[in-house]
């Protein structure tokens, strides 16, 4: 359904906000979570031998950097470079696999980064790495750039083990191409597809970015009808955060060029119409899957679950993640890995686990992860939620929680009743604004913002 969003609104709904992947988000953990309390969580881990494991792993080398790139990604100086960053890969595996002892991974992702920049041998390496420490089963996916495909790629990784691929396209036009310094002729992705279907892949997914300089209705409309023919199995649509601050690659795009705050807006709205009246199911925030598709269906029947790699359907509660920049959740506890590779390879050397900042969740952010990820996946929130334990009412358990919400009700955004919270029509295309009322931590950051914009 077509919603009237006035700009006035906009602009009292565009706020940094996280896009909460998790909850407490980055930005609330510390440094004095380090290796000690990681370790603590993992042989918490290792004596819940039933929960199940996501594995994710962090493959950061690309052929040239790209000037919207907001990833923890890294150019190799020189061909010895990603051997050298596998031999640190491997020892951190030794290290955890050696901790926990052989576990079962329902969901390993790879990401970066190019993880198809490997060569196959590497690829291998690099598989069998995980594949020798951990009984890999369900959703292996991997994230690709059809730019460093060789032509028998897909099918080498599907022999591998990988059952599902996904692959950046951001825009076709030539003009956004340049400005983003991201040349992808349409044959090579076209080619890329074709050639994982013919691999037998049992999901290929493609990935946009709307916001992006130059991008007009025209423009991105023309990109959303050639991904609609190319008729991915889901879609990703992420907008695109200009944040030079923390990743100077950015200040290659003029932000004169960037849409303004309401045609950032027409074109996330563009993405949806177009996409849903092509029959795709809008999946939370950011994301459309085939009707058939398990995420889909896994939406129909509130089985979807939210991770530092978006939606999915398997509900492992811990993820293992190896690489720089690297996050695990794991027991309550989040980590994260030194982000870049010199930092990640030193701790390594020096025989520790590169971690360099997390957390410990406490009942209450254990509570608002589970309202906060509800509302994420499900967009709405039955105020009897139970979690983990707890048997009070959501909004006896959070203080001011309806003070907050109050005003997003004026606005049109969500519908309260006695029994639930519930996400509008409109309130869709707000969904961040509404979970950030039970965010804890929110900070702005002034005027380098640590989120990337709401709208
Ligand atoms: S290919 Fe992806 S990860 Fe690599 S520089 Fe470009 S946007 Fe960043």
């Amino acid at each position: 359904m077509r919603v009237h969003v006035s700009n006035e609104m906009l602009e009292r709904m565009d706020r940094p906000g996280p896009r909460y992947t998790s909850y407490p988000t980055v930005p609330a953990w510390t440094t004095e979570f380090g290796e000690a309390q990681w370790r603590e969580a993992l042989e918490d881990l290792k004596s819940q031998p039933d929960r199940d494991v996501s594995l994710y792993m962090h493959l950061p080398y690309c052929v040239k950097r790209c000037h919207y790139c907001g990833c923890n990604a890294a150019i190799p100086d020189s061909k010895g470079d990603i051997d050298r960053y596998l031999d640190h890969l491997e020892r951190e595996l030794d290290v955890v696999a050696g901790l926990l002892g052989r576990r079962q991974v329902v969901q390993m992702h790879w990401g970066g980064g190019t993880p198809n920049y490997q060569s196959n041998e590497q690829l291998r390496r690099t598989y069998e790495l995980a594949a020798d420490r951990f009984d890999l089963v369900g959703e292996i996916s991997i994230e690709c750039d059809p730019r460093a495909a060789k032509p028998d790629q897909p099918h080498f990784l599907r022999e591998l083990g990988f059952n599902r691929i996904s692959m950046g396209v951001q825009d076709f036009d030539l003009t956004v191409q340049k400005a983003i310094g991201r040349r992808q002729p349409e044959k090579v992705t076209q080619r890329f597809v074709d050639s994982s279907r013919a691999a037998a892949f049992e999901s290929v997914n493609l990935d946009l970015v709307y916001g992006l300089p130059h991008q007009t209705p025209e423009v991105f409309g023309e990109s959303l009808r050639k991904v609609i023919d190319l008729s991915p199995d889901r879609l990703a649509v992420f907008g695109y955060a200009h944040v030079p601050w923390s990743k100077p690659n950015q200040d290659a795009i003029d932000p004169a060029q960037l849409p303004s705050g309401p045609e950032r807006f027409a074109l996330y709205q563009q993405a949806v119409e177009t996409l849903t009246e092509a029959g795709y199911v809008w999946i939370g925030l950011d994301h459309f899957a085939r009707k058939d598709d398990e995420l889909a269906v896994a939406l129909s029947e509130k089985r979807l679950h939210r991770n530092f790699m978006g939606y999915s359907t398997r509900p492992a509660m811990d993820m293992l993640a190896f690489g720089n920049s690297a996050i695990g959740d794991v027991c309550d506890r989040f980590a994260q890995n030194a982000t870049l590779v010199g930092g990640y390879e030193e701790a390594l050397a020096a025989g520790r686990l590169p971690v360099v900042k997390g957390m410990r969740l406490s009942d209450d952010d254990r509570l608002r992860r589970s309202v906060i990820l509800h509302l994420m996946c499900n967009l709405e929130l039955p105020w009897n939620l139970t979690v983990s334990g707890y048997g009070q009412r959501v909004e006896e358990l959070i203080p001011g929680v309806m003070e907050g919400l109050a005003p997003l009700a004026v606005e049109g955004l969500i519908t309260l009743d006695e029994d639930s919270l519930k996400v509008t029509d409109l309130g869709r295309y707000f969904l961040r604004n509404v979970a950030m009322v039970f965010d804890a931590y929110l900070q702005t950051g002034g005027d380098k913002p640590l989120y990337s914009r709401t709208v």
